[in-house]
């Protein structure tokens, strides 16, 4: 998500420099044939019980209670894939659900508690097959379920309804959101994924995801990940998405609208498109940049660890969040120039969804680097020099931790204010000086490549960084994170 203080991102406000090759042509409707594997993990510190199907191995993951969103999530379920078949009509404003969720239970129970707004209504599920008892309590789903250790199974959730927002943060309104002529977006960070989905909505959950997105023609569904198809049949358009790497719930995203899809080209071969309204004309121009962002990460981060990446520019999204692979725009203004805004959102895709944290506690690991990084950005593109820049974010970052606490530890209630990209932008700067450019640009590196696909603690974090610089940073990681007042430069 980019910070609050949007004044702050703009650059020069410089049209930028169009590099149009036209709106793509039917061709996105033919299957894609080339699509890379499914994402595995490697990694000897995740138990992965046998019962686990070997395809969603690397969404298995070990489940906990949020310690700052605790009312969200259920330890108890550790989701693996979610089938989602969303039928939108927007005359009604009615979305209609089939969702196939398979879970692994991580303990034994006789009832299993998912997050689903009460705005939809359920009028079935079936637990492996067969029908199941259910009822809905406010925004949760509790499903009669006797459920063993380590067991593999498939719920089928029915439901349908007007669906409506997740209330609102310190950032604004999460949850799905309806556009001007009924189109439907979301965002959902840190938990607004109840309001269009039955979910286990906790970042550290993992899963993956198949969606099958109906609405009239010339609307259509978009979502995360790589396009597999397209149909339109008695004047209903079916998308259908299927994202080949685990997802935290928050990092999920679809729309529904009168869609036009602009290529920008490939990066290393990953394609990088461009999803927008018809209605806006050339409002989506200043995303022409995405594929020149996503080659100054690769130039920084490495590889870029997903199949495809794309632009959903969409209602309900105050500006831009780091959807994984399809990244979610809001209000998109013809000529402004906010490329720094998408290389923040691109960074993350490394930092924050290749690898997440296990707990809204450290949501700093996401918004720290991609924070620093876009400093980075703008210091070699018209920006102040780095150095000036960082210095002149002392003041601010000491105020943010005043109001809002430290970024490791900040109130509940002001969730993603700046106090979580200013302090740790500082902090990543003072490591760098602090271990010397090439082993902190390694180090920079190989922390999401090393753990890809992984939900992490801040203790495996500090292991990590102390172990591989060679140097203990524990009480250094502890005073930028932790201490009400901010290390002096
Ligand atoms: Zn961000």
């Amino acid at each position: 998500m980019q910070p609050r203080t949007a004044g702050a991102l703009v650059l020069a406000a410089a049209l930028l420099a169009g590099c149009s090759d036209g709106e793509a042509s039917d061709a996105d409707s033919s299957p894609t044939t080339s699509r890379p594997a499914d994402a595995t993990r490697d990694e000897p510190g995740v138990r992965v019980p046998a019962s686990v199907p070997k395809r969603w191995a690397s969404a298995a993951n070990e489940t906990v209670e949020d310690s700052v969103y605790p009312q969200y999530g259920d330890p108890l379920v550790d989701a693996l894939h979610y089938d989602l078949r969303l039928t939108w009509a927007p005359d009604q404003t009615t979305l209609t659900g089939v969702e196939t969720l398979t879970f692994r239970a991580t303990a034994d129970a006789s009832k299993v508690t998912l997050d689903l707004s009460d705005a939809l209504t359920v009028s079935r599920v079936e637990l492996d097959g067969k029908r199941a008892v259910a009822s809905q309590h406010g925004d949760q789903l509790q499903v009669g379920a006797r459920v063993v250790t380590d067991s593999v199974h498939t719920l089928r959730i029915r439901y349908a309804g007007t669906p409506r927002s997740g209330g609102s943060t310190f950032r604004g309104d999460i949850g799905v959101q309806l556009g001007p002529g009924n189109e439907l977006g979301t965002s959902q960070e840190p938990y607004g994924a109840f309001t269009w989905y039955a979910v286990n909505d906790q970042p550290g959950d993992k899963a993956f995801y198949d969606f099958t997105l109906d609405v009239p023609a010339p609307w259509r569904g978009v979502a995360n990940g790589e396009l597999v198809r397209t149909t339109t049949t008695d004047g209903m358009t079916r998308t259908r998405w299927h994202l080949g790497s685990p997802a935290s719930s928050y990092l999920t995203t679809f729309g529904f609208g009168d869609y036009r899809h602009k290529r920008l080209g490939r990066v290393d071969g990953v394609p990088v498109s461009v999803w927008s309204p018809r209605a806006n004309g050339n409002e989506q121009a200043g995303l022409d940049y995405g594929d020149d962002a996503l080659r100054w990460a690769v130039d920084r981060l490495g590889p870029y660890p997903f199949g495809s990446l794309g632009f959903l520019v969409t209602t309900g999204v105050e500006a831009g969040m780091e959807t994984q692979t399809m990244i979610t725009f809001g209000d998109v203004k013809i000529g402004e120039d906010f490329r720094a805004v998408i290389v923040h959102e691109v960074v993350h895709q490394w930092y924050g969804d290749l690898v997440t944290p296990a707990d809204w506690s450290d949501v700093w690991m996401n918004e720290g680097m991609a924070y620093y990084l876009q400093k980075v950005w703008e210091s070699e593109n018209g920006g102040a020099p780095l150095n000036e820049s960082m210095g002149s974010m002392f003041a601010s970052a000491q105020e943010s931790r005043r109001q809002s606490g430290p970024p490791g530890d900040y109130s509940p209630e002001r969730f993603a204010d700046i106090n979580v990209y200013d302090s740790p932008a500082l902090m990543w700067h003072a490591l760098r000086s602090e271990l010397g450019d090439e082993t902190f640009w390694r180090l920079v590196r190989e922390w999401p490549q090393q753990h890809r696909f992984a939900s992490v603690t801040r203790d495996e974090l500090v292991n990590w960084w102390s172990q591989e610089s060679g140097q203990d940073l524990t009480s250094f990681f502890e005073d930028w994170l932790e201490d009400p007042e901010l290390p002096s430069p």
